[in-house]
């Protein structure tokens, strides 16, 4: 493999980092576990005078429960997936995280590295969106943090400003008695991307009524995706096999996948609908 030329910086603060972003402008190219840069490297569509490791920084790895959950940006799949703090909080994303592509890529992926490569098919996106998670961003004016359904702009798009770099997730402690569903489905391997990914957030009061629900799907648009006019058809009903099958309906009417190995458009279309009928009638009521 051949790569173009480039000098490496390491920082080891999230200050030192963001002051390198802001020096070196569009010459630097953030890398976290490097996936998905080294691709972007050897195809030379990235061409960056300077490649600025994320690795160094021991805060962006840290996860931690203060409220909700605070996962460092660096946290590596495979770390997620066998977090004790992480699933006390977030079961969903730790099962989500478990079944990125090989144990080789969990070892090396970052959360952070998937949430700013910004690809529809990240497995862990839709979990994050399943659990109304915020992205909290560094930047030469501070600190902010944005809701994770407006990060995803385009493909391969985000919100995150060009010298900016994402420190952390945070995902709220989710009320009491919330169900939570995952399913990563493939066409082919276990370990290909997926068809398609479906991640279910479902509170219900004690008569059985969904007080809230979150849908988050993936490989089945250019972003990761909110099922929203599916979640509005669950909230305020029980789960009726009815109502389920309204839901399933409008998930997939709210999908523009495109066709590829996993899947021709339509199947991927068709198989969101059966993936959010199963996971939400398997729910205990
Ligand atoms: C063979 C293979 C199979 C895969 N299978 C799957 C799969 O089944 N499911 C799945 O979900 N994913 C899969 N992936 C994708 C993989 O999980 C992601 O590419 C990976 O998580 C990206 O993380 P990274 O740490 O390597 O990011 P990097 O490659 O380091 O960075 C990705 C992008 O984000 C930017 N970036 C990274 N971190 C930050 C930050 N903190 N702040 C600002 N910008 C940042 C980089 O500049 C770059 O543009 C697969 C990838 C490969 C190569």
């Amino acid at each position: 493999m051949s790569l173009p030329g480039f000098d490496y910086r390491a920082p080891v603060t999230i200050e030192e980092a963001v002051a390198l972003r802001l020096e070196l402008g569009a010459d630097a190219l953030i890398m976290a576990g490097g996936l998905a840069v080294v691709v972007l490297l050897r195809e030379r569509l990235a061409r960056p005078a300077v490649v600025v490791s994320l690795s160094d920084i021991p805060e962006l790895q840290a996860v931690a429960v203060n409220g909700g959950l605070r996962i460092g940006a660096t946290a590596t799949h495979a770390a997620l997936a066998r977090s004790k703090t992480a699933r006390s909080i977030a079961p969903l994303l730790c099962e989500a995280c478990g079944h990125v592509g090989s144990p080789a890529i969990r070892n090396m992926g970052t959360l952070g590295g998937s949430v700013c490569h910004g690809d529809g098919a990240s497995d862990p996106a839709p979990a994050l969106l399943a659990l109304d998670a915020e992205a909290i961003i560094a930047g030469p004016r501070g600190e902010r943090r944005l809701p994770l359904v407006k990060f995803f702009l385009g493909a391969l798009t985000t919100a995150l400003n060009g010298d900016e770099i994402l420190v952390a997730l945070h995902v709220p402690r989710p009320a009491a008695g919330t169900q939570f569903r995952f399913i990563k489905y493939t066409a082919t391997s276990a370990e290909a991307f997926s068809t398609v990914t479906v991640a279910v957030s479902i509170t219900r009061d004690g008569a059985g009524v969904c007080s809230n629900a979150r849908i988050g799907l993936g490989s089945v648009a250019p972003t990761p995706l909110r099922a929203r006019a599916a979640e509005d058809l669950l909230r305020g009903n029980k789960l009726t096999r009815e109502i389920i099958a309204a839901a399933a309906a409008a998930a997939a009417a709210c999908t523009n996948p495109s066709s590829s190995a996993q899947g021709s458009a339509e199947y991927r279309r068709d198989m969101t609908e059966v993936w959010v009928r199963r996971l939400l009638a398997e729910m205990p009521a």
